[in-house]
């Protein structure tokens, strides 16, 4: 089957799906292409007893995320705010302490040692350039060591060494010793700093979506109907002077231009002919996803929070690293909700279900005590076993990538846009980031397919 329009769209994440809703509302002929039987990509719903749904893909937005909320309110969807009344629970080293604010109890010379690091952190993220941070003062320097050499030398207590693994895996899903310290500084740099990375209220947890995030996908998959098709994996795109030629299964479309909108290791998977300019091929080949598997443990009650927690934990010894409670808005049932970050999702997806869930299970009981023993469901998924995502929560960087290849991340070649929250600048690897790089290439598009103005003279 042949199909003609004028952008073809080659994935129905945010990304894809923003973009080809700016692009119909500017008046062009649009199809997208999906690979799955379903849309959001790394949005995706699933449903506790009872039915109600409950993500197992991404699920936060927050306040500063403007264009997720701007997006979220336009399509009629409302937010709730994340629980976090209660105190925190936190184990780094030995000790275990019960807190209220933002920062854990540790002793005052680790606390020092924490605060000193993050201000030179978040001061490197204002530094940064979030456009061009290979252009940065002293880029190179940043982008030939990793982020566990920066932190090393940043750091002095075991404490705060052990604060920030935690905090990387926890944003980045995967060890400071994968990531360039360049890649670390923009990263953090386009959310607005740490705090604003791991923060609940103002910071990147703060709400959630009444419905489930993927209710966002969903919403723009309706309003552009049959220009959406599932089930459609792209396997090759040739491109030329003339436009593209997108082929999927036995369908083949042609269009003016293309927007490649899945993560970059699988843009890396489809053949492009002619093959794209070394140094796109070069970065996207140095390019990988972060690994996570995420769990929904379900109670029958919150029982946490009637022995005044927060049902928030962090752990720098135990694999479930990061809880927070997840229970929905109408307070029942009790959900946690976990992940097994980078290393220790290499190792969990070793495991089978069963010893996974128990190993689970048994961190849920270390910060929550028994009754965390007798859940009424467990609901988990394993993003790297996911063939179209293969990761997440987003790609990353390894030292001298960034400043040898990110030039060619984001400029279009020839008549393909390159859109997925890895090209974002503010908010990459979020919801947020994937919305702005939606409406940047339908912009792009738009003023390249735009008919020149007359100007009045006749020639
Ligand atoms: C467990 C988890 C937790 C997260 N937590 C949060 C959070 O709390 N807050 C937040 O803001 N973000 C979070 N994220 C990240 C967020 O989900 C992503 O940044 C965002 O959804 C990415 O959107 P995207 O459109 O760029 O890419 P994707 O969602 O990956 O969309 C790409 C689409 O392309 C499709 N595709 C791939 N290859 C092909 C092909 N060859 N042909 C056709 N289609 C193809 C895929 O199936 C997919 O639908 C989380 C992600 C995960 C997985």
């Amino acid at each position: 089957m042949d199909k003609s329009v004028d952008v073809v769209i080659v994935g129905a994440g945010i990304a894809g799906l923003v973009a080809a809703r700016d692009l119909v509302r500017t008046g062009h002929e649009v199809l997208v292409l999906e690979a799955r039987d379903r849309v959001g990509g790394r949005l995706l719903n699933a449903e506790l007893p009872g039915g109600a749904p409950i993500e197992v893909g991404g699920q936060w937005v927050g306040p500063t995320q403007h264009l997720a909320m701007a997006l979220i309110r336009e399509l009629g969807l409302e937010t709730h705010p994340t629980h976090s009344a209660g105190r925190h629970i936190a184990e780094l080293g030995s000790s275990r302490s019960e807190y209220t604010g933002r920062i854990p109890k540790v002793n005052p010379l680790a606390l020092i040692d924490i605060a000193q690091a993050q201000l030179r952190l978040d001061r490197l993220g204002r530094q940064v350039s979030r456009t061009e941070p290979w252009r940065a003062d002293r880029a190179d320097v940043l982008d030939s060591q990793t982020f566990d050499t920066w932190l090393r030398r940043a750091t002095h207590t075991p404490q705060a060494r052990a604060f920030f693994r935690l905090v990387t895996e926890a944003v980045f899903s995967t060890g400071p010793e994968d990531m360039s310290a360049l890649w670390a500084s923009f990263y953090l740099g386009a959310g607005g700093g740490l705090d604003s990375m791991i923060g609940v209220k103002g910071g990147a947890q703060q709400d959630r979506v009444v419905g489930g995030t993927q209710a966002i996908a969903l919403a723009m998959a309706e309003e552009l109907g049959d220009r959406v098709v599932l089930d459609s994996p792209v396997t090759e795109v040739g491109w030329g002077d003339a436009g593209v030629r997108v082929r999927s299964g036995g369908t083949v479309v042609r269009a003016r231009r293309a927007v490649i909108a899945v993560p970059p290791p699988l843009a890396a998977r489809i053949r492009f002919t002619p093959g794209l300019p070394g140094d796109r091929d070069q970065l996207v080949q140095r390019m990988p996803m972060g690994r996570v598997i995420k769990i929904n443990v379900v109670y029958d009650e919150p029982f946490w929070r009637a022995e005044g927690l927060s049902g928030q934990a962090n752990s720098d010894h135990r694999p479930l690293g990061t809880v927070f409670d997840n229970t929905p808005p109408d307070g029942s049932p009790g959900v946690l909700v976990g992940f097994l970050e980078g290393r220790h999702a290499d190792v969990g997806s070793r495991l089978d279900l069963a010893d996974r869930r128990v190993q689970v299970i048994e961190d849920l009981v270390g910060y929550f005590g028994p009754r965390a023993r007798t859940p009424i469901d467990y609901i988990e998924k394993d993003w790297a076993e996911e063939e179209y995502s293969r990761g997440c929560y987003g790609a990353f960087t390894a030292p001298g990538t960034l400043t040898r290849f990110g030039h060619a991340l984001r400029p279009a070649i020839g008549p393909l846009h390159w859109a997925g929250t890895e090209t974002a600048t503010r908010w990459a690897g979020y919801i947020d980031g994937a919305a702005e790089s939606g409406h940047r290439v339908a912009q792009e598009i738009g003023l390249a397919l735009a008919p020149i103005a007359s100007t009045g003279d006749s020639a």
